[in-house]
């Protein structure tokens, strides 16, 4: 919203010098702003109403069956563009998808056009009575400076020395005041914030850090890591490595093992590379995750499982994909032959829907 205030603070004491009539001028060009701020609130706190009443955002895990569903249908036409985006970096893929979802529910876009005005209009009336149903100078423009105080989050300062305001200045003011309101054109459709940069909508994401290994979501609560102690750590269901390009050094291939199963005595690298192509750590699984990169998560296995044969789905509709972008290898033929997935799409989806069901209802 473009500041004109001071612009207009000189147009209004050119045209009426210091007087109660260029106060009254100067506060109606404040309080059109305070009703613009107002109304943006209140219509951006009536989409963010609208959309959280929708049963897929009710909390994380509907958030995501949605998410992954969409994903799922999309892999299951051939096309792995979104899915192969999210297994490389979960949050933002989620995060982009879950904004774009919120800003197209019901067109978010028109519900705010509708609403605007009507909001604007009903907002100024309001602070325009509260005003004028004072009966002094003083105590209006006290009621004015409260206003702006709240809405614009500014120091009103007027210039007119209030304890000699006589019955006509005040008539004077008022004047001035309805004049400017009057003259004043209805404002154009502001920019509104994105949904998503109101909290009781973002949370509903839940939290969308991921595990560093193999890029399961954290099922912990949106902003849970600022507990103190155990709460502050992400939690998750692990899933396959390979989904996030977990491979054998030297060989390359993509790993199949989840970070829950991995043995604690078996060795990882990670870090930076050095010029002999070994990483920069080695050590055991059990040391790994108790390292400075690795130890704000659990690796222990989740009781929240609904979602565990669908990873496992999606690796094995895009191993060679995955593989292919990093330049690894699909897993070897007899770690995939491990691999089971005897169900449908259809059926796995299904049982998530139920599964999540029963938990909201209970
Ligand atoms: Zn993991
Ligand atoms: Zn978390």
């Amino acid at each position: 919203m473009p500041d004109y205030s001071f612009l207009q603070y000189i147009d209004s004491r050119l045209l009426f010098g210091f007087s109660f009539s260029s106060e009254g001028n100067i506060l109606a060009s404040h309080i059109v702003e305070c009703a613009i701020v107002e109304a943006v609130k209140s219509v951006q706190m009536g989409a963010a109403e609208r959309i959280l009443g929708h049963p897929w955002i009710l909390n994380a895990q509907n958030v995501r069956l949605k998410y992954f569903e969409e994903m799922a249908q999309q892999v299951q036409t051939g096309d792995n563009e979104w899915a192969l985006k999210h297994f490389a970096n979960p949050r933002a893929a989620i995060t982009t998808w879950f904004e774009n979802c919120i800003e197209s529910e019901e067109s978010m876009e028109q519900y705010r056009e509708k609403k605007f005005l009507p909001v604007y209009k009903e907002k100024l009336e309001a602070l325009k009575n509260g005003i004028l149903n004072e009966t002094s100078c003083e105590n209006a423009i006290s009621v004015a400076k409260e206003y702006i105080l709240n809405s614009l989050e500014k120091d009103y300062t007027c210039s007119q020395d209030l304890s000699k305001a006589k019955a006509s200045d005040f008539q004077h003011f008022k004047h001035a005041f309805e004049d400017e309101l009057k003259s004043t054109k209805e404002p154009q459709l502001p920019t509104f914030k994105p949904l998503l940069s109101s909290q009781r909508v973002s949370q509903r994401l839940g939290c969308t850090e991921y595990c560093k290994w193999c890029g399961a979501l954290c099922w912990g609560e949106f902003g849970h890591a600022e507990n103190a102690g155990d709460l502050a750590k992400h939690n998750s269901s692990h899933q396959i490595g390979g989904l996030h390009g977990i491979s054998y050094h030297g060989t390359r291939h993509l790993v199949v093992t989840k970070c829950d199963e991995r043995k604690d005595e078996s060795f990882v690298l990670f870090g930076a590379k050095k010029e002999n192509g070994d990483r920069e750590f080695r050590m055991t699984w059990n040391e790994a995750k108790a390292h400075e990169f690795y130890k704000d998560w659990n690796y222990i296995k989740h009781y929240k499982s609904e979602f565990n044969d669908l990873m496992t789905w999606f690796f094995i509709k895009l191993n060679t994909d995955i593989a292919k972008e990093l330049d690894l290898k699909p897993p070897l033929p007899d770690e995939m032959a491990g691999v089971k997935m005897d169900s449908t799409l259809a059926d796995i989806l299904a049982t998530i829907r139920t599964a999540i069901a029963a938990e909201d209802d209970g």
